[in-house]
């Protein structure tokens, strides 16, 4: 199971650069990540500073 960016997200983009897999993106003022790229290495989540992404 893929992470999710949750609706916590502050669009501060720190976790885009974070994720080896570029499976984050940002795009019309949203931040996703792309399911089928995901590795669920948490990366994202470690560096999200108010816990955003999140396996659903
Ligand atoms: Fe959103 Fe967290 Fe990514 Fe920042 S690090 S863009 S708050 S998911």
């Amino acid at each position: 199971m893929a992470y999710t960016i949750t609706d916590e997200c502050i669009q501060c983009l720190a976790c885009i650069p974070e994720c080896s897999s570029n499976a984050i993106s940002e795009k019309d003022g949203l931040v996703v990540i792309d399911a089928a790229l995901c590795t669920e290495c948490g990366s994202c989540a470690d560096v999200c500073p108010v816990g955003a992404p999140q396996k659903l």
